[in-house]
């Protein structure tokens, strides 16, 4: 909280703070409900009492004064009074999103009380306040627009407002999230609903890598993506960043950047509508994928056939993420199987069907790489030893997608990255 003190001094304009929880505390919270759920009001009340140590040291070391820190000290028993409450009585499932959002209100308090405590200006906004899902539990970005900007109309001073990301309200009013990871969801709705200059997501990362760190040892951060870029390397697995959390920059042209609170004079990512093209700028993997096969000689010649198999996946609100046909079999794949056998009992009324689970989509990202030459066969010779089980490759000007068994994936990777990185 030092740190990112000193970092948003560097930053002259007027900006809206987003704050997660602290690192580990959400985890800890979705544990305390797993806890009450399954009725073990002991751990639950273990978990609490740490818990509550751990931001109790940390008022500690956050605050040099003695006044500041009994000011700490009761912002941490208001949330851990409700937690306990929580861990007593009867166990509410409706009480879950309100349990995982003091996470959110603790970090945000306790920053804006230290921002003032060393004499900085900080007003907190309360995100329930203008952060809210519409019927579908999307964000309803005409509502956080004009709610936003109503708020901010009040205030005398803007110049730094602090805000908590990831929780909402849903159509209800109830308290709820932006699923995990949401924070920069949070910082990217606000940022297009006050139409910002600019959207930065501070992690613990130099910006976006071209391969993924956690397997292959020598990735490099990329300078410049553009959003659709972006957007794929998040779906496909870049950790870094929430899926979801380009689109609102995207629709509304804001430039967003990640930085390394860690290290914040590196470069980090640059995410905006320029960016270069034809080249392969970073690959990602995306685990727990399965692959089902419907053959049947029906698809010789037939019309029709294609639709009828989709709308089994539709029935079953099952994405599909690969699609690769052949005139007598087509392959698809999903990533939740919760309505699996129904899907292939509905599918072998039209084929054989083939289930293969524990597979890995590795996804090849650049600018209009459908465009440019010899991608392909770069691509098929680094992974000339690799059992490719499906290869998805001109749907999308940005994207190659391939499909291997997860045993091959960290090898898949250090294989792209020696040959299209060279490094
Ligand atoms: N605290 C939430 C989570 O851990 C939101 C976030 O970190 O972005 O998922
Ligand atoms: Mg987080």
């Amino acid at each position: 909280m030092h740190h990112v003190a000193d970092i948003i001094r560097e930053v002259p304009e007027d900006k809206i703070v987003v704050l997660s929880a602290m690192s580990g505390t959400t985890n800890e919270l979705v544990a305390l409900c797993g806890y009450l759920s399954q009725g073990n009001k002991a751990a639950a009340q273990e978990l609490v009492l740490q818990l509550e140590q751990h931001y109790l040291q940390t008022v500690a070391k956050l605050f040099a004064k003695e006044d500041n820190r009994k000011q700490g000290r009761s912002i941490v028993s208001t949330h851990f009074t409700f937690l306990k409450e929580a861990t007593v009585g009867e166990y509410n499932p409706r009480l879950d999103k309100s349990i995982l959002a003091q996470g959110e209100l603790l970090s945000t308090q306790l920053f804006t009380q230290y921002l003032k405590s060393v004499g900085d200006k900080a007003t907190l906004l309360d995100a329930r306040d203008f952060m809210r899902l519409d019927e579908e539990g999307e964000p309803d970005s005409q509502y956080i627009k004009n709610k936003l900007q109503e708020i901010l109309a009040e205030l005398q001073d803007t110049q730094c407002l602090i805000t908590q990301g990831f929780i909402c309200r849903n159509s209800f009013g109830e308290i709820d999230n932006l699923k995990r990871g949401g924070s920069d969801y949070s910082a990217s709705l606000i940022g297009a609903a006050i139409q910002a200059s600019e959207i930065q997501i501070w992690t613990d990362i130099d910006g976006m890598h071209n391969n993924d760190p956690r397997v292959v040892e020598t990735t490099k951060p990329i300078s410049k993506l553009s959003y659709d870029e972006a957007a794929e390397l998040a779906y496909f697995g870049a950790k870094i960043l929430h899926p979801s959390s380009i689109l609102p920059a995207r629709f509304h042209n804001i430039p967003v950047k990640l930085k390394n609170t860690l290290d914040p004079e590196a470069a980090g990512t640059l995410i905006s509508n320029t960016s270069e093209t034809g080249k392969i700028k970073a690959v990602a993997a995306k685990d727990g994928i399965t692959a089902i096969t419907i053959r049947s000689s029906r698809m010789l010649m037939a019309y029709g056939f294609l639709r009828a198999i989709f709308e089994v996946f539709e029935r079953y609100k099952t994405p599909i993420d690969l699609i690769t046909t052949s005139e007598v079999a087509v392959s698809v794949t999903v990533d939740d199987i919760t309505n699996l056998d129904n899907v292939v009992a509905d599918l072998r009324t039209y084929g054989v069907v083939e289930v293969e689970h524990d597979h890995s989509i590795v996804s090849l990202v650049g600018n209009s790489i459908g465009d440019a030459t010899g991608i392909a066969a770069e691509v098929m010779t680094a992974l000339k030893d690799i059992p490719l089980r499906m290869i998805s490759y001109g749907g999308s000007k940005h994207n190659v997608s391939l499909l291997v068994p997860s045993t091959e994936k960290a090898h898949t990777l250090q294989l792209l990255n020696s040959q299209l990185f060279k490094l």
